[in-house]
C-alpha cells in the first residue's frame, strides 16, 4: 500500500470525523487513525441535548450517524493508535506499533489532556521511563523493567521485552489480562509513585510494597499531544492553536476537546471542519 497520505488525522471523535469528511470533499487522500470505539465520552454520554437540530439524541446514536456519514464519503478508520510523531524534510512519519505511516499534513484531534498515571512522570520521562517499550527496549537489555498497561495493547510490549530483558514485571491496570510470555510476572496492585532520586530505582505500590527495576513505562493509555510530537506548544495544558486550528508547527493541526473547553460535541465539529478545510488548503499550496 502506498502509505504517503495528504492528512493523516489522529483521533475518530466528532473533531476527526469533522475534519476528514471536509478534507476528503477537497479530494485529499485521508487517513484516521483511532481506537476501536471511536470516542469513549460520546459513546457514554446518555442524552445530548444541545446538539443543533438534533435534540434528545444519545450519544451512541450520534456518534453512529457521524461514522455512517464519513463512511459514506469513504473515509478510511484504522483501528490504531500513533505512537509518536517526527518530520523529515516536511513529512510527517507517523510510528504506529511497528508500521510507519507517512503524512504531508496532521491533525490531532485526541480529545480530553492527558492525565498522567503517576506523579512526576514529566521528570523522570528519559531518566528510566518511556512509553514505547518497542521503541526504547534496547536500552534495558538484561535489566529488570516494570510495565503498567493501561490496556490489552501493551501485552505485546511485555512479550517483547520478555525477550531481551533480565527480569519483566506487568502491572495491568484492566481486567481479563491474555496470556503473556512465561518470565513475564504479572504484579497485582494500584501504582503510586516513582522510587528514584535522579533515575528511575523502581516503583512503589499504593499497599506499600516496593517493586525495585531500572525500566518503567506506562502504555495503552492516551499520549500526551507534546510526547507525541516533540515541540508542539501546550498552553494551560491544552494544544496551542489559531483560529486556523494551525499549531507551531508547520502542516500540523488541532481540532476538539483537546485544544481546551468547552469540552462539546459542536465545538468539536467546527474546530475539526476548520481544521480539515485548512489541512486540505496547505497541501494544496505544498
Ligand atoms: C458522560 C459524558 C456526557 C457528555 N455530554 C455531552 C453533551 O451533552 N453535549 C456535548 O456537546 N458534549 C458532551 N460530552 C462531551 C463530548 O463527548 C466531547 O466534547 C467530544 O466527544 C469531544 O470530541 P473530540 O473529537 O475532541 O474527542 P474524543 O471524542 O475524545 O475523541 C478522541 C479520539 O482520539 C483517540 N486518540 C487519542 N490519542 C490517540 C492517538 N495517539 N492516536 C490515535 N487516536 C488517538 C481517542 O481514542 C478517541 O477515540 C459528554 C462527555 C461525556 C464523557
Amino acid at each position: 500500500m502506498d502509505k504517503l497520505f495528504d492528512i493523516v488525522i489522529l483521533g475518530c471523535g466528532p473533531a476527526g470525523l469533522s475534519a476528514a469528511v471536509n478534507a476528503i470533499i477537497r479530494n485529499k487522500k485521508v487517513l484516521v487513525l483511532g481506537r476501536e470505539i471511536c470516542s469513549p465520552p460520546l459513546h457514554k454520554a446518555q442524552l445530548i441535548n444541545n446538539y443543533l437540530g438534533l435534540p434528545q439524541i444519545k450519544g451512541q446514536d450520534l456518534l453512529e450517524a457521524f461514522l455512517e456519514h464519513a463512511a459514506s464519503l469513504g473515509v478510511e478508520i484504522s483501528p490504531q493508535k500513533a505512537d509518536t510523531i517526527s518530520e523529515i524534510d516536511g513529512i510527517y512519519h507517523i510510528l504506529s506499533g511497528d508500521e510507519v505511516i507517512t503524512s504531508k499534513a496532521i491533525i490531532i484531534a485526541t480529545g480530553m489532556p492527558y492525565k498522567p498515571t503517576l506523579p512526576q512522570e514529566d521528570f523522570f520521562l528519559g531518566k528510566g521511563l518511556g512509553y514505547c517499550a518497542t521503541c526504547d527496549g534496547p536500552i534495558y537489555r538484561g535489566k529488570d523493567v516494570l510495565l503498567i498497561g493501561h490496556s490489552s495493547e501493551a501485552e505485546a510490549e511485555a512479550d517483547f521485552m520478555a525477550e531481551i530483558c533480565n527480569k519483566v514485571y506487568y502491572l495491568p491496570l484492566y481486567k481479563g489480562v491474555g496470556t503473556l510470555d512465561s518470565k513475564v510476572e504479572i504484579i497485582e496492585g494500584r501504582p503510586a509513585s516513582i522510587i528514584g532520586t535522579d533515575f528511575v530505582e523502581g516503583l512503589k505500590l499504593k499497599d506499600g510494597r516496593e517493586i525495585m527495576v531500572e525500566g518503567l513505562f506506562v502504555l495503552g493509555g492516551e499520549t500526551a499531544p507534546d510526547r507525541l510530537i516533540p515541540g508542539l506548544e501546550i498552553e494551560d495544558k491544552h494544544i496551542k492553536v489559531n483560529r486556523q486550528q494551525e499549531t507551531n508547527l508547520p502542516g500540523v493541526f488541532a481540532a476538539g476537546d483537546c485544544t481546551g473547553p468547552p469540552y462539546q460535541v459542536a465545538k468539536s465539529v467546527g474546530e475539526g471542519q476548520v481544521a480539515g478545510l485548512n489541512a486540505a488548503k496547505y497541501v494544496s499550496r505544498k
